[in-house]
Protein backbone atom coordinates (compact mmCIF):
# COMPACT_ATOMS: atom_id res chain seq x y z
CA UNK A 1 0.00 0.00 0.00
CA UNK A 2 2.87 2.26 0.89
CA UNK A 3 4.79 2.29 -2.47
CA UNK A 4 1.41 2.19 -4.47
CA UNK A 5 0.17 5.54 -2.46
CA UNK A 6 4.04 6.92 -3.63
CA UNK A 7 3.22 5.75 -7.14
CA UNK A 8 -0.30 7.25 -6.51
CA UNK A 9 1.72 10.48 -5.37
CA UNK A 10 3.79 10.73 -8.56
CA UNK A 11 1.03 10.33 -10.56
CA UNK A 12 -0.73 13.28 -9.49
CA UNK A 13 2.52 15.15 -9.51
CA UNK A 14 3.34 14.49 -13.06
CA UNK A 15 -0.39 15.60 -13.64
CA UNK A 16 0.02 18.65 -12.48
CA UNK A 17 3.10 18.66 -13.73
CA UNK A 18 1.67 17.94 -17.51
CA UNK A 19 -1.30 20.68 -17.29
CA UNK A 20 0.95 23.62 -15.87
CA UNK A 21 2.83 22.75 -19.25
CA UNK A 22 -0.12 22.59 -21.13
CA UNK A 23 -1.19 25.63 -19.55
CA UNK A 24 1.85 27.27 -20.45
CA UNK A 25 1.60 26.25 -24.10
CA UNK A 26 -1.63 27.54 -24.65
CA UNK A 27 -0.96 31.00 -23.49
CA UNK A 28 1.92 31.12 -25.43
CA UNK A 29 -0.07 30.24 -28.38
CA UNK A 30 -3.71 32.06 -27.84
CA UNK A 31 -1.97 34.69 -28.96
CA UNK A 32 -1.06 33.69 -32.35
CA UNK A 33 -4.44 31.91 -32.89
CA UNK A 34 -5.59 35.22 -34.81
CA UNK A 35 -2.84 35.61 -37.19
CA UNK A 36 -2.81 31.73 -38.15
CA UNK A 37 -6.40 31.89 -38.97
CA UNK A 38 -7.04 28.92 -36.36
CA UNK A 39 -10.63 30.42 -34.94
CA UNK A 40 -13.97 30.13 -36.22
CA UNK A 41 -17.34 30.86 -35.37
CA UNK A 42 -20.12 27.99 -34.58
CA UNK A 43 -23.48 28.86 -34.49
CA UNK A 44 -26.14 27.36 -32.33
CA UNK A 45 -29.48 27.94 -33.36
CA UNK A 46 -32.54 29.30 -30.91
CA UNK A 47 -35.71 27.68 -31.76
CA UNK A 48 -39.70 28.90 -30.99
CA UNK A 49 -40.14 25.80 -28.40
CA UNK A 50 -43.71 25.09 -30.33
CA UNK A 51 -42.97 25.56 -34.23
CA UNK A 52 -38.94 24.76 -34.20
CA UNK A 53 -38.47 27.38 -35.75
CA UNK A 54 -35.23 29.25 -35.51
CA UNK A 55 -35.39 32.78 -34.15
CA UNK A 56 -31.84 33.71 -33.67
CA UNK A 57 -28.52 31.48 -32.75
CA UNK A 58 -25.61 32.12 -30.39
CA UNK A 59 -21.78 32.62 -31.67
CA UNK A 60 -19.76 30.44 -30.00
CA UNK A 61 -16.01 30.48 -30.65
CA UNK A 62 -13.37 27.44 -31.47
CA UNK A 63 -10.11 27.10 -31.41
CA UNK A 64 -8.42 24.28 -34.13
CA UNK A 65 -4.69 24.19 -32.41
CA UNK A 66 -2.54 21.31 -33.93
CA UNK A 67 -5.18 19.83 -35.61
CA UNK A 68 -7.58 19.37 -32.70
CA UNK A 69 -10.70 21.66 -31.18
CA UNK A 70 -9.62 22.70 -27.98
CA UNK A 71 -13.02 23.89 -25.75
CA UNK A 72 -13.68 27.65 -25.47
CA UNK A 73 -14.30 26.27 -21.60
CA UNK A 74 -10.33 25.72 -21.19
CA UNK A 75 -8.93 28.49 -23.92
CA UNK A 76 -10.98 31.46 -22.47
CA UNK A 77 -9.40 31.85 -19.16
CA UNK A 78 -6.58 31.77 -20.88
CA UNK A 79 -6.89 34.57 -23.06
CA UNK A 80 -8.35 36.55 -20.35
CA UNK A 81 -5.44 36.48 -18.20
CA UNK A 82 -2.93 37.13 -20.59
CA UNK A 83 -5.37 39.85 -22.13
CA UNK A 84 -5.52 38.52 -25.37
CA UNK A 85 -8.86 38.71 -24.69
CA UNK A 86 -10.05 42.09 -26.01
CA UNK A 87 -8.54 41.24 -29.34
CA UNK A 88 -10.48 38.11 -29.56
CA UNK A 89 -13.59 39.30 -28.70
CA UNK A 90 -13.02 42.15 -31.11
CA UNK A 91 -12.26 39.30 -34.03
CA UNK A 92 -15.19 37.59 -32.65
CA UNK A 93 -17.29 40.46 -33.00
CA UNK A 94 -15.95 41.70 -36.32
CA UNK A 95 -16.70 37.78 -38.05
CA UNK A 96 -20.14 37.71 -36.16
CA UNK A 97 -21.15 41.13 -37.89
CA UNK A 98 -19.80 40.08 -41.57
CA UNK A 99 -21.83 36.57 -41.05
CA UNK A 100 -25.10 39.42 -40.67
CA UNK A 101 -24.62 41.05 -43.99
CA UNK A 102 -23.88 38.02 -45.49
CA UNK A 103 -27.15 36.72 -44.13
CA UNK A 104 -28.98 40.32 -44.38
CA UNK A 105 -27.68 39.93 -48.14
CA UNK A 106 -29.68 36.43 -48.92
CA UNK A 107 -32.35 38.20 -46.85
CA UNK A 108 -31.83 35.13 -44.23
CA UNK A 109 -31.02 37.77 -41.14
CA UNK A 110 -31.61 36.07 -37.45
CA UNK A 111 -29.89 37.89 -34.62
CA UNK A 112 -26.65 36.70 -33.46
CA UNK A 113 -26.10 36.66 -29.62
CA UNK A 114 -22.28 37.44 -29.04
CA UNK A 115 -20.74 36.54 -25.87
CA UNK A 116 -18.91 38.75 -24.42
CA UNK A 117 -15.94 38.48 -20.86
CA UNK A 118 -16.15 40.75 -18.62
CA UNK A 119 -12.45 41.23 -18.57
CA UNK A 120 -13.46 43.25 -21.88
CA UNK A 121 -15.39 45.95 -19.80
CA UNK A 122 -12.60 45.66 -16.95
CA UNK A 123 -11.37 49.52 -17.00
CA UNK A 124 -12.62 53.13 -18.36
CA UNK A 125 -10.18 52.71 -21.43
CA UNK A 126 -11.29 49.01 -22.23
CA UNK A 127 -15.35 50.16 -21.86
CA UNK A 128 -14.45 53.35 -24.57
CA UNK A 129 -12.72 50.81 -26.70
CA UNK A 130 -15.76 48.78 -26.53
CA UNK A 131 -17.98 51.29 -27.76
CA UNK A 132 -15.44 53.02 -30.12
CA UNK A 133 -15.53 49.22 -32.11
CA UNK A 134 -19.18 49.56 -32.57
CA UNK A 135 -19.07 53.90 -33.68
CA UNK A 136 -16.35 52.86 -36.31
CA UNK A 137 -18.00 49.86 -37.44
CA UNK A 138 -21.50 51.49 -37.83
CA UNK A 139 -19.49 53.72 -40.64
CA UNK A 140 -17.89 51.16 -42.12
CA UNK A 141 -21.41 49.06 -42.54
CA UNK A 142 -23.64 51.86 -43.15
CA UNK A 143 -23.73 51.49 -46.71
CA UNK A 144 -25.04 48.14 -45.38
CA UNK A 145 -27.24 49.32 -42.82
CA UNK A 146 -26.08 46.95 -40.58
CA UNK A 147 -28.77 46.64 -38.06
CA UNK A 148 -27.39 46.84 -34.32
CA UNK A 149 -30.80 45.78 -33.04
CA UNK A 150 -29.36 42.31 -34.78
CA UNK A 151 -26.97 42.03 -32.28
CA UNK A 152 -27.31 40.84 -28.60
CA UNK A 153 -24.32 40.44 -26.46
CA UNK A 154 -24.51 37.80 -23.56
CA UNK A 155 -22.42 39.37 -20.58
CA UNK A 156 -22.73 37.73 -17.31
CA UNK A 157 -23.95 38.60 -13.78
CA UNK A 158 -20.39 39.36 -12.33
CA UNK A 159 -20.31 42.34 -14.49
CA UNK A 160 -23.01 43.54 -12.70
CA UNK A 161 -21.23 44.00 -9.38
CA UNK A 162 -18.54 45.39 -10.72
CA UNK A 163 -18.13 48.97 -11.60
CA UNK A 164 -21.58 49.18 -11.39
CA UNK A 165 -22.15 53.18 -12.70
CA UNK A 166 -19.42 53.16 -15.43
CA UNK A 167 -20.72 49.62 -17.17
CA UNK A 168 -24.79 50.90 -16.85
CA UNK A 169 -23.67 53.93 -18.51
CA UNK A 170 -21.60 51.44 -20.91
CA UNK A 171 -24.61 49.22 -21.51
CA UNK A 172 -26.74 52.13 -21.93
CA UNK A 173 -24.72 53.74 -24.55
CA UNK A 174 -24.93 49.87 -26.46
CA UNK A 175 -28.66 50.10 -25.87
CA UNK A 176 -28.78 53.80 -27.76
CA UNK A 177 -27.01 52.12 -30.69
CA UNK A 178 -29.54 49.10 -31.00
CA UNK A 179 -27.72 46.20 -29.34
CA UNK A 180 -29.87 44.36 -27.04
CA UNK A 181 -28.23 42.91 -23.75
CA UNK A 182 -28.30 39.82 -22.25
CA UNK A 183 -27.35 38.11 -18.58
CA UNK A 184 -26.00 35.02 -19.41
CA UNK A 185 -25.62 31.69 -16.83
CA UNK A 186 -28.46 33.39 -15.25
CA UNK A 187 -28.91 32.01 -11.36
CA UNK A 188 -25.61 30.41 -11.02
CA UNK A 189 -23.43 34.06 -9.83
CA UNK A 190 -23.70 35.97 -6.75
CA UNK A 191 -26.08 38.65 -8.16
CA UNK A 192 -29.10 39.74 -6.34
CA UNK A 193 -32.34 40.48 -8.06
CA UNK A 194 -31.99 44.08 -7.56
CA UNK A 195 -28.75 44.05 -9.33
CA UNK A 196 -31.08 42.64 -11.97
CA UNK A 197 -33.78 45.37 -11.81
CA UNK A 198 -31.63 48.34 -11.78
CA UNK A 199 -29.46 47.23 -14.46
CA UNK A 200 -30.55 48.01 -18.37
CA UNK A 201 -30.68 44.63 -19.85
CA UNK A 202 -33.49 43.12 -22.08
CA UNK A 203 -32.86 38.89 -21.77
CA UNK A 204 -32.18 36.37 -19.49
CA UNK A 205 -30.25 32.95 -20.09
CA UNK A 206 -31.78 30.45 -17.79
CA UNK A 207 -28.42 28.24 -17.03
CA UNK A 208 -28.58 24.74 -18.34
CA UNK A 209 -27.23 23.63 -15.23
CA UNK A 210 -31.50 24.61 -13.99
CA UNK A 211 -33.07 23.17 -16.87
CA UNK A 212 -30.89 19.90 -16.41
CA UNK A 213 -32.38 19.37 -13.23
CA UNK A 214 -36.29 19.68 -14.48
CA UNK A 215 -36.89 15.71 -13.96
CA UNK A 216 -35.35 15.81 -10.77
CA UNK A 217 -38.16 17.43 -8.77
CA UNK A 218 -41.13 19.88 -8.15
CA UNK A 219 -38.40 21.91 -6.00
CA UNK A 220 -36.12 22.41 -9.19
CA UNK A 221 -39.03 23.37 -11.20
CA UNK A 222 -40.52 25.44 -8.63
CA UNK A 223 -36.61 27.62 -9.28
CA UNK A 224 -37.52 27.79 -12.75
CA UNK A 225 -40.83 28.89 -12.43
CA UNK A 226 -39.35 31.74 -10.39
CA UNK A 227 -37.07 32.62 -12.43
CA UNK A 228 -39.76 33.05 -15.05
CA UNK A 229 -42.23 35.15 -12.90
CA UNK A 230 -39.72 37.49 -12.15
CA UNK A 231 -38.38 37.64 -15.62
CA UNK A 232 -41.51 38.54 -16.96
CA UNK A 233 -42.29 41.06 -13.70
CA UNK A 234 -39.23 43.21 -14.92
CA UNK A 235 -40.51 42.73 -18.44
CA UNK A 236 -37.17 40.98 -20.00
CA UNK A 237 -37.41 37.92 -22.54
CA UNK A 238 -35.98 34.93 -22.04
CA UNK A 239 -34.14 31.99 -23.62
CA UNK A 240 -33.79 28.42 -21.83
CA UNK A 241 -30.62 26.87 -22.66
CA UNK A 242 -29.25 23.50 -22.55
CA UNK A 243 -32.48 21.78 -23.79
CA UNK A 244 -31.74 18.10 -24.02
CA UNK A 245 -35.14 16.19 -23.37
CA UNK A 246 -38.64 16.06 -24.83
CA UNK A 247 -39.59 16.36 -20.79
CA UNK A 248 -37.38 19.36 -20.76
CA UNK A 249 -38.82 20.86 -23.77
CA UNK A 250 -42.73 20.39 -22.22
CA UNK A 251 -41.44 21.80 -19.01
CA UNK A 252 -40.02 24.98 -21.05
CA UNK A 253 -43.18 24.88 -23.66
CA UNK A 254 -45.71 24.66 -20.08
CA UNK A 255 -43.51 28.06 -18.57
CA UNK A 256 -44.49 29.72 -22.17
CA UNK A 257 -41.00 30.12 -22.79
CA UNK A 258 -40.45 31.81 -25.85
CA UNK A 259 -37.06 30.71 -26.98
CA UNK A 260 -34.74 27.23 -26.62
CA UNK A 261 -31.55 26.68 -27.05
CA UNK A 262 -30.12 22.93 -27.09
CA UNK A 263 -29.15 19.41 -28.14
CA UNK A 264 -32.69 18.52 -28.34
CA UNK A 265 -32.79 20.78 -31.30
CA UNK A 266 -29.37 21.44 -32.79
CA UNK A 267 -26.08 21.36 -31.61
CA UNK A 268 -23.42 24.11 -32.32
CA UNK A 269 -22.55 24.10 -36.08
CA UNK A 270 -20.20 25.73 -38.80
CA UNK A 271 -20.85 29.11 -40.35
CA UNK A 272 -21.50 27.29 -44.05
CA UNK A 273 -24.01 24.34 -42.64
CA UNK A 274 -25.79 27.26 -40.53
CA UNK A 275 -26.55 29.65 -43.50
CA UNK A 276 -27.78 26.58 -45.45
CA UNK A 277 -29.83 25.44 -42.69
CA UNK A 278 -31.65 28.89 -42.65
CA UNK A 279 -31.93 28.55 -46.48
CA UNK A 280 -33.81 25.02 -46.00
CA UNK A 281 -36.13 27.10 -43.45
CA UNK A 282 -36.75 29.89 -45.78
CA UNK A 283 -38.07 27.74 -48.24
CA UNK A 284 -40.43 25.33 -45.84
P1 LIG B 1 -22.09 29.60 -22.70
O1 LIG B 1 -22.06 31.03 -23.13
O2 LIG B 1 -22.92 29.26 -21.53
O3 LIG B 1 -22.52 28.79 -24.00
C1 LIG B 1 -23.35 27.67 -24.00
C2 LIG B 1 -22.56 26.40 -24.00
O4 LIG B 1 -23.45 25.30 -23.80
C3 LIG B 1 -21.83 26.13 -25.33
O5 LIG B 1 -20.62 25.46 -25.03
C4 LIG B 1 -22.83 25.20 -26.02
O6 LIG B 1 -22.22 24.39 -27.01
C5 LIG B 1 -23.31 24.38 -24.86
N1 LIG B 1 -24.62 23.78 -25.09
C6 LIG B 1 -25.64 24.25 -25.85
N2 LIG B 1 -26.70 23.42 -25.79
C7 LIG B 1 -26.36 22.41 -24.98
C8 LIG B 1 -27.05 21.22 -24.52
O7 LIG B 1 -28.19 20.94 -24.87
N3 LIG B 1 -26.36 20.40 -23.67
C9 LIG B 1 -25.08 20.69 -23.27
N4 LIG B 1 -24.50 19.82 -22.44
N5 LIG B 1 -24.40 21.78 -23.68
C10 LIG B 1 -25.04 22.64 -24.53
P2 LIG B 1 -19.24 25.88 -25.71
O8 LIG B 1 -19.48 26.24 -27.15
O9 LIG B 1 -18.26 24.80 -25.40
O10 LIG B 1 -18.83 27.19 -24.96
C11 LIG B 1 -18.48 27.16 -23.61
C12 LIG B 1 -18.36 28.55 -23.02
O11 LIG B 1 -17.24 29.25 -23.60
C13 LIG B 1 -19.55 29.43 -23.30
O12 LIG B 1 -20.59 29.09 -22.39
C14 LIG B 1 -18.96 30.80 -23.08
O13 LIG B 1 -18.92 31.11 -21.70
C15 LIG B 1 -17.55 30.61 -23.60
N6 LIG B 1 -17.45 31.17 -24.96
C16 LIG B 1 -17.76 30.58 -26.15
N7 LIG B 1 -17.53 31.42 -27.18
C17 LIG B 1 -17.09 32.58 -26.63
C18 LIG B 1 -16.68 33.87 -27.19
O14 LIG B 1 -16.74 34.13 -28.40
N8 LIG B 1 -16.27 34.82 -26.28
C19 LIG B 1 -16.24 34.57 -24.93
N9 LIG B 1 -15.81 35.57 -24.12
N10 LIG B 1 -16.62 33.39 -24.39
C20 LIG B 1 -17.03 32.42 -25.23
CA1 LIG C 1 -23.55 32.40 -23.79
CA1 LIG D 1 -24.93 30.18 -20.87
CA1 LIG E 1 -21.31 29.13 -19.31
Amino acid sequence: AKSRGRNGFQFFNQQIQKNAERNAELYLHVKSAISRNEFALYYQPIVNPNSGKIVKAEVLLRWQYKGQFISPDEFIPIAEESGFIVQIGEWVRTEALNMLTRLQNKQLAVPLSINVSTIEFWTDDLQQRFLAYFDNKQTEFESNQLPYHLLTLEITESLMMKQQDSISQLLIELRRRGVQISVDDFGTGYSSLSYLANFPVDQVKIDKSFIQKISMGARHEALIEAIVSMSRALDLSIVAEGVETQYELDFIKQQDIEAVQGYFFYKPMAADVFVDLLAKQAKL
